[in-house]
């Protein structure tokens, strides 16, 4: 009779010692921020990439000359999740120019150095064009001009707005921050840069065109320039997806920890992504696959999952809208397989 309370008390403590070990399990980030199992995620990634391996559909952009001879067969995917988990498949790590996928990242900088998310509403625009991205038609049809971060006039008047003295000052307060986000030094592929300096005289154009309506805030030949060697940055789909991943983490890098992007800002650059980051198929990508990236004609694209992870996808062939093909596919199968659409 008198053991029995003993008993009753280590079975209660054991029981105890189970809750508490699972609570401390399934609330560490790792899991709690993860719906899906950690270790299908690599899994899934591999699926993807042989999945659509063979997939040939689409060309590389040729308007950018260097960017034609890229080639074309390379494919790689990475996904990294909020507590810094990597995960790789193909060519990930393979050298390639970021182009407009830069385009929300300094959009990122510029609300972080004014501090206030108006600026971009009044000063660039946040509507969707529903035409393609180099599109002079769209500054002339929009009252806003500039019409939205995420397409080139747009992205012009993002530069222009990154406060500094000098065209040296301001690309590299674009370029350090986007090596804060991926966690790692970057360098421009220069050849990219020069071949797109000598054919972007629609940039140019619109660069102008901004001018005479009073929509860019530095000298148009200054903003273009900054832009294109932005656009010239090069990345991997890891790197990318890095990228990704501090957004999705709030502002913060999930290796080096740094709080990059104020939290605040988050949620206004992501919202740019899913209404404008495949420019005039945005809104199919949204209804089809519900998350917020962007894509850029160097083959890249990076979807952000947030609170959870990133994903990246690097193939050279676009489509007419100038989006990667297996790219595209590949990250649909991803959110797909693992559930990871925003509306679902
Ligand atoms: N540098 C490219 C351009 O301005 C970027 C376009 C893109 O990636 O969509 O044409």
């Amino acid at each position: 009779m008198k053991a029995t309370p003993c008993f009753i008390t280590l079975a209660v403590l054991r029981k105890m010692a189970l809750v508490l070990v699972f609570l401390l399990f399934s609330t560490h980030p790792a899991w709690a921020r993860l719906s899906v199992d950690a270790d299908i995620l690599g899994q899934v990634l591999q699926e993807a990439h042989a999945l659509f391996a063979d997939d040939t559909e689409g060309a590389n952009a040729d308007y950018i000359p260097e960017l034609a001879r890229v080639p074309s067969e390379l494919f790689g995917l990475a996904l990294v999740t909020v507590d810094g988990q990597v995960f790789i498949a193909g060519d990930a790590d393979y050298d390639f120019t970021i182009q407009s996928v830069s385009k929300p990242f300094t959009a990122a900088l510029v609300l972080q150095e004014h501090d206030d998310p108006e600026i971009l509403v009044e000063k660039v625009g946040v509507e969707p064009t529903g035409l393609p991205f180099n599109s002079v038609l769209a500054v002339e049809l929009h009252a806003s001009r500039s019409v939205n971060p995420l397409v080139n006039a747009g992205a012009m008047a993002a530069v222009s707005l990154v406060p500094a003295e000098s065209d040296m000052e301001r690309f590299s307060k674009i370029k350090q921050f986007h090596e804060a986000m991926a966690g790692q030094e970057l360098s421009v592929i220069e050849e990219v840069y020069r071949s797109e300096a000598a054919t972007n005289q629609g940039n140019r154009a619109i660069a102008h065109l901004l001018k005479k309506y009073g929509r860019i805030y530095a000298d148009p030949e200054e903003a273009l320039d900054v832009y294109t060697r932005q656009c010239a940055i090069g990345v991997t789909a890891r790197v990318l997806a890095m990228m990704g991943a501090t957004l999705a983490n709030g502002g913060v890098n999930p290796i080096s920890k740094e709080q990059v992007l104020e939290a605040r800002h988050v949620p206004k650059v992501l919202a740019l992504m899913l209404t404008a980051g495949f420019y005039d198929e945005s809104g199919r990508w949204a209804y089809d696959v519900g998350l917020p990236a962007k894509t850029g004609v160097g083959g890249g694209i990076v979807a952000v999952v947030p609170g959870k992870l990133a994903v990246a996808a690097f193939s050279p062939r676009l489509n007419q809208a100038g989006n990667s093909v297996r790219a595209m596919r590949a990250i649909e199968y991803v959110s797909q397989r693992l559930g990871l659409g925003l509306f679902q």
